[in-house]
């Protein structure tokens, strides 16, 4: 049994417990308020704020975990190299950590050291840059603080007179100490696609099925798997995930992140850990879901293959206005279909398009379309109040 100190206690981390748990592993569940997701499932807990470095350096004195493992980008992960120099095994690694929460250290790596394809992008630090960038760039453009996930200060800028709003947009919802953007051509992708990359102790490099994934507001909304691309698309896919995570090191599940369009893919980001979108794979879609295949990597335990068992599709249930204690209704309606499940992440608290749980939908014998309805359907019984 080893001690396993979890940062940031969400849903993704919920699971993750409990595959780890499952496994025999002690978790304690790190997260900046009480009761999260993963704390109620987790052996121990703690909450502090872990963009304090003093703050992390104390509980990790106090808990002396052998391994740590990152759900969150909002951690001072620049303690993750002191950590690994002790002998903590950092998840993935402390340099994986440390580049994905930071836009552009990973795509200057990704685009100028390993080149791959990704979309234009410039970056600025001040107003007048920003302004010289955009067109540079070419209208519509996206903008978006470095130190900022899921479409928190993003903005499409399609005229000289969004530049100003985008400035103040990336300044509110910047995290960090920094203010720097990157500027990203606008990609009209068919689909956004998630590759779920397994890497292993011993330097495996293993896929999932691919995710394709629709969002809105910066978040996910509904993700299905297998995403229908081609086998030419996959394989580029697969050998720009390989390349990056492979430069990163360590390992543990990645979420890598392209853009596909009719000729073409484009590397996004990717996050080195379990994915939003993958949770269509608690749906029973592949023999090990995405929260097994981490616990497994992390461990060095053995994962013979990754196979696709059935199609499936998941839905997000979302909040509908700020309230504590929220409960759920709807559970026995939105079951009732065969094929179909749920997963409620007991959040204390509740928020308008807050993510509370997803709907759930598997089936080998119906199409993609009417798998992702499904999902929907599931998910938009479920109603939460509070
Ligand atoms: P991100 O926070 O970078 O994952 O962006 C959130 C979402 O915004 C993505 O999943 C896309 O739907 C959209 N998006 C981000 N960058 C671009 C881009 N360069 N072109 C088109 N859509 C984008």
């Amino acid at each position: 049994m080893k001690k396993i100190m979890l940062l940031g206690s969400g849903e993704l981390g919920r699971e993750l417990v409990i595959s780890l748990k499952r496994l025999g592993q002690y978790v304690v569940a790190v997260d900046n308020y009480d009761h999260a997701p993963a704390m109620q499932v987790a052996d121990e807990k703690e909450v502090i704020n872990m963009l304090h470095g003093n703050s992390l350096d104390a509980i990790v004195k106090k808990h002396q975990p052998a391994i740590i493992i990152p759900e969150v980008e909002a951690i001072r992960t620049e303690r993750f190299y002191d950590y690994e120099a002790e002998g903590i095994h950092v998840v993935p690694s402390a340099k994986a950590a440390n580049f994905t929460m930071n836009r552009k250290a990973i795509r200057d790596l990704a685009a100028n050291e390993l080149g791959l394809k990704t979309p234009k992008f410039s970056y600025a630090n001040n107003l007048d840059t920003l302004t010289e960038k955009v067109h540079e760039i070419g209208f519509p453009c996206v903008t978006k603080p470095l130190m900022s996930s899921s479409g928190k200060g993003q903005t499409l800028v399609k005229g000289e007179e969004d530049i100003e709003k985008a400035w103040q947009n990336a300044i509110t919802n910047s995290r960090g100490d920094s203010i720097e953007l990157i500027i990203e051509g606008f990609v009209e992708f068919d689909m956004e696609v998630t590759l779920l990359t397994v890497t292993t102790l011993d330097g495996k490099v293993m896929f999932c099925p691919p995710i394709g994934h629709r969002q809105e507001r910066g978040d996910y909304m509904e993700s299905w798997q297998p995403a229908l691309i081609t086998d030419e698309q996959l394989k580029a896919a697969q050998n720009m995930a390989a390349k990056v995570t492979k430069e990163l090191g360590g390992a543990g599940i990645w979420g890598v992140e392209f853009f596909m369009t009719k000729d073409d893919i484009y590397f996004s980001e990717l996050s080195p850990r379990p994915h939003d979108t993958g949770m269509v794979t608690l749906a029973g879609t592949q023999n090990l879901n995405e929260f097994e295949l981490h616990a497994r990597a992390i461990l060095g335990l053995p994962i013979h293959s990754i196979d696709l068992i059935k199609h499936g599709a998941s839905a997000v249930i979302l909040g509908s206005r700020s309230g504590t204690r929220p409960i759920a209704t709807g559970l026995e309606d939105a079951l009732s279909t065969p094929g179909s499940d749920v997963r409620l992440f007991g959040k204390p608290s509740t928020r308008l398009y807050r993510r509370m749980g997803v709907g759930l939908y598997s089936s080998n014998d119906e199409s993609e379309q009417v798998i992702r309805e499904k999902a929907e359907l599931i998910a938009s019984k479920v109603v939460i109040s509070s």
